[in-house]
């Protein structure tokens, strides 16, 4: 099932998410609606605050379902070590249209736990390290414009109240 993408301001994009604790069939229908939902808006990475869910959960997929094996499913996740620095563009689901260079990691190791609960770690650079931090960053209630440079979130926060103005956000 595809499910609605909450869009910047909703408080709940805003929220810590509550940690996962039960790893039922109720959280797998969650985990693969994520999927589904990334796919259709043609996205890598997703959490669950984007849908409506305050929990610690996201899904990432570099390959935009054309590769199973790149499905990965990441809940309560936190980043256990951070090197380098990147700088390039992002964008999320939760801000149709807005692209900006973000200050990332450039390379980061993950710890979290599977769908069915089991914790595991994993390193990630480049892409996958910007898409680790910007989706465990959903998870803690931070958004991408807040790591964005004053000058560049001005201007996306402008474009957004424009696009409110005409309807189309
Ligand atoms: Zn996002």
């Amino acid at each position: 099932m595809i499910l609605k993408i909450v869009k910047y301001p909703d408080p709940v994009l805003s929220r810590p998410g509550e940690p996962v604790t039960e790893f039922n069939a109720e959280l797998h229908k969650l985990i693969a609606d994520m999927f589904e939902t990334t796919y259709a808006e043609q996205g890598i990475g997703l959490a669950a605050p984007q849908v409506g869910v305050s929990k610690r959960l996201a899904t990432i997929d570099l390959s935009v379902g054309k590769e199973p094996k790149d499905k990965l499913v990441l809940i309560n996740p936190e980043i256990i070590f951070r090197e380098g620095k990147q700088y390039e563009e992002e964008g999320c689901l939760s801000f149709p249209d807005i692209r900006e260079k973000v200050a990332r990691a450039a390379k980061v190791r993950i710890r979290a736990q599977d769908a069915q609960g089991k914790w595991f770690e994993m390193d990630g650079d480049e892409l996958l390290a910007r898409c680790f931090q910007h989706e465990i960053d959903h998870v803690d209630g931070m958004l991408f414009i807040f790591r964005m440079s004053a000058l560049k979130r001005d201007l996306s926060l402008r474009k957004i109240r424009k696009l409110q103005r005409e309807g189309t956000w």
